[in-house]
């Protein structure tokens, strides 16, 4: 469910919410940094001065958490966040020092999870269940909280429990008259509509285009499929780091969103003109849940689980590396596999750039060395999708990573030859068609996408309803 959220609200309800912004660089990546072989490295056709009044708005919706001045590498604000941090957690007090030893600037992860009461909604109480649950107190700005806001005014009506299964046409082909569904008794029905927002994820977008054969004139829906490949650095403390408190994760550091000459001779090194990390998120090791999944069963699991090392005493960097946008990685429809209304499942065609695995290799011995000055007693690095996982020969294009970020599935831009839709989400192939979720991205940047796709979705929707955010300008 968390890979491929399908509940009221999605992945948004159980992440654990890290909002930042994406840099006013990651819009115009090509011209910025240039082209790399075997990549589509393209820009944007909107910018970060487009986009900033939604970003704006989108953090005043959810009530996002943060500092506006801690971070040295972020780009321009029009405003300050609407809430202060919340409280750090303890191990984020030993790796943001050491970090900053290392030269590294971490700062207070801007967060959607109430730091006071907001919106009608509690503060958080850090209870330590944000990243993979509901917030048992509503404290999440997440998108139920959204949505009861919208529910609350009597012009919004939500079908739980449905599966759209097609996008209707009309005559022409090129106007869209609404869609098909099925309710949670697999009964079908129909409703008609003026305009069809698509928003179902960067997985099950393409599949529902797909699977309604709607939209794919370029033959691009589902190519460009982009995760983020993650470095996770772990070390071992001989101490309690009272991990299963606070909100998972509570600092943050862009330094390699930004590399440096040094940094950039590797790229040359390896054979690349450049290279790109991502956000470096200062974390908790795991929930109950996964750590009694590593255990063994009977009477050793209730030792192991009241002893909790994985929960206690491991703190974790996890690198959220820029994937880079390549054609061939891609979701379609599998031949074979059906889903339980006998649809056809999608499908993940994907292998990493070399450009994700040197950035990677780059940067962990330095986060390695970062927790062990902060007190670990060793430290060690995997990824995701594994390097040299066991099995991973069975997959000759290479496995998918585990990562929540999914992105890029009909990437936006102004020809109707290279992209699925323009600068304002709307489909070249079909007018009255829209598409607000992160599929529309053309590049994946290091950064977590949901701010960056609900600024997006709130200017669809505003162009939409020709009622435009005003341009802003710095604070
Ligand atoms: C544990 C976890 C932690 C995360 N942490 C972060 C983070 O810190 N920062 C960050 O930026 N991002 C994070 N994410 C990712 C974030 O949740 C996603 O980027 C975001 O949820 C994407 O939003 P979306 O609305 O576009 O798509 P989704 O969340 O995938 O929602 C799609 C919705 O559409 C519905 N749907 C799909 N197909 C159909 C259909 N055919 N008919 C009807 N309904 C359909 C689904 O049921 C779902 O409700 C995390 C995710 C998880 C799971
Ligand atoms: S830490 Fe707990 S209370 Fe705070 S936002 Fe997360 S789930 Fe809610």
């Amino acid at each position: 469910m968390n890979n491929l959220p399908s509940t009221v609200g999605g992945g948004g309800t159980h992440a654990d919410g890290k909002l930042p912004r994406f840099r006013a660089e990651d819009f115009r990546l090509h011209s910025e940094r240039g082209p790399i072989e075997g990549a589509a490295v393209s820009d944007w056709p909107v910018s970060y001065d487009d986009l900033e009044p939604y970003y704006a708005a989108a953090e005043r919706a959810v009530g996002v958490a943060g500092d506006a001045s801690a971070n040295p590498f972020a780009s321009w604000r029009s405003s300050p966040y609407p809430l202060p941090p919340g409280p750090d957690m303890f191990g984020a007090t030993l790796s943001a020092p050491a970090a900053e030893r290392a030269g590294l600037h971490p700062y207070r992860a801007p967060t959607g999870a109430n730091s006071r009461p907001y919106d009608g909604r509690p503060a958080c109480n850090d209870c330590g269940f944000c990243g993979y649950y509901g917030c048992p107190i509503h404290a999440k700005g997440d998108p139920v909280a959204l949505l009861s806001r919208a529910l609350h005014t009597g012009r919004c009506d939500l079908r739980a429990e449905c599966t759209v299964t097609d996008v209707l046409l009309d005559r022409s082909g090129r106007r869209t008259t609404g869609v098909r569904y099925l309710d949670a008794a697999g009964e079908p029905h129909e409703v008609g509509a003026s305009h069809v927002v698509l928003a179902c994820g960067a997985f099950e977008t393409p599949r529902l285009l797909l699977a309604s054969g709607v939209g794919n004139r370029s033959g691009l829906v589902g190519r460009h499929l982009m995760f983020h490949f993650q470095t996770f650095t772990v070390g071992a403390f001989p101490f309690s780091l009272h991990g299963d408190r606070g909100r998972s994760v509570t600092h943050l550091h862009d330094d390699f969103c930004v590399p440096t000459d040094d940094d950039l001779a590797a790229a040359r090194a390896a054979g690349l003109p450049w290279f790109r990390g991502g956000i470096v998120e200062h974390g908790a090791a795991a929930h109950p849940v996964q750590e009694a999944l590593t255990y063994p069963t009977g009477a050793l699991h209730n030792e192991c689980m009241r002893d909790s090392s994985l929960r206690e005493r491991l703190w974790v960097f996890t690198m959220q590396g820029e994937d880079l946008p390549q054609a061939a990685n891609a979701v379609d429809l599998d031949p074979a596999v059906r889903d339980v209304w006998g649809r056809p499942a999608g499908r993940v065609t994907y292998a990493s750039h070399r450009h994700e695995l040197a950035a990677s290799e780059h940067w962990a011995p330095l986060l390695e060395r970062v927790l062990r000055d902060a007190g670990a007693e060793w430290s060690v690095s995997s990824t995701s999708p594994p390097r040299d996982a066991p099995g991973a020969e069975a997959h000759p294009l290479g496995l998918a990573p585990a990562s929540r970020h999914v992105m890029g599935t009909c990437r936006m831009g102004r020809d109707p030859a290279t992209s699925v839709v323009g600068p304002e989400g709307r489909f070249h192939d079909v007018e009255n068609l829209l598409c607000a979720d992160s599929s529309v991205f053309v590049t994946s940047a290091g950064y977590g996408p949901t701010l960056t796709l609900m600024a997006l979705a709130h200017r669809t929707a505003s162009l939409l309803a020709d009622a435009p955010l005003p341009a802003t300008a710095p604070m």
